[in-house]
């Protein structure tokens, strides 16, 4: 029997869209999560990219930050994008005055890293835990893992070194743009691990 999975994608900025249309092809059940009681449904979470700015600022106007910060305690599956990492992130450089992220992974990031919109490039990473295909990243002024703490496992990083993907538990983090690249094993992990809580027979999003 397939059970659907039942995840939100956090729906105040960014793109939305794309995370939501990967999902509904994988088959999972997709909640545009903007309030609590929305969050209250899902099994896991997307966090896209977008300006994480605007996201904490109103995640926060939406009384979110906390509910999602305890579901993220509570060992729910969060996969971030981009802005999304940052979001996931204790510790942010580069951050603006006042700016906060909801955290959990142990790890600090650089906003920002490879400059401005125009800087964008796409590259070939790596990714020994996807399989052997590599994975066809885009990077729009996207986020750097300057330091993974000792909770956190790099994922993958740039031929440089810098590291552009990270996970620690059921929190998966990438600074790039799968979802606008085809690249569909990151949002398969993350169902995955969406599909192990709630473990056979459980109902598919069930919040706790
Ligand atoms: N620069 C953005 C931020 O700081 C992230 C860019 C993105 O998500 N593509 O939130």
């Amino acid at each position: 029997m397939v059970i659907t999975q039942r995840v939100g994608v956090l729906a105040l900025q960014g793109d939305v869209r794309e995370h939501a249309a990967l999902l509904a092809e994988l088959g999972a059940e997709v909640v545009l999560v903007r309030r609590p009681e929305e969050l209250a449904t899902v099994g896991g979470l997307v966090i896209p990219g977008g300006e994480s700015t605007v996201i904490d600022k109103l995640s926060r106007t939406f009384g979110l930050q906390g509910p999602i910060r305890t579901a993220i305690a509570d060992g729910m599956p969060v996969l971030g994008t981009c802005a999304g990492l940052i979001m996931l992130a204790d510790r942010i450089e580069d951050a603006i005055e006042g700016q906060q992220t909801f955290g959990g992974l142990d790890v600090l990031v650089r906003r920002n890293a490879f400059g401005r919109q125009t800087e964008s490039f796409e590259a070939e990473l790596d990714v020994p835990e996807l399989g052997d295909a590599p994975v066809h990243a885009a990077f729009i002024r996207g986020p750097v893992v300057e330091s993974v703490g000792r909770s956190a496992a790099t994922l993958a990083a740039l031929p440089d070194g810098r590291v552009v993907a990270v996970e620690q538990g059921n929190l998966l983090g990438i600074g790039f743009h799968p979802e606008i690249s085809g690249e569909t094993r990151f949002h398969r992990r993350f169902l995955d691990r969406v599909a192990a809580r709630s473990g056979p027979g459980a109902s598919a999003g069930a919040a706790v």
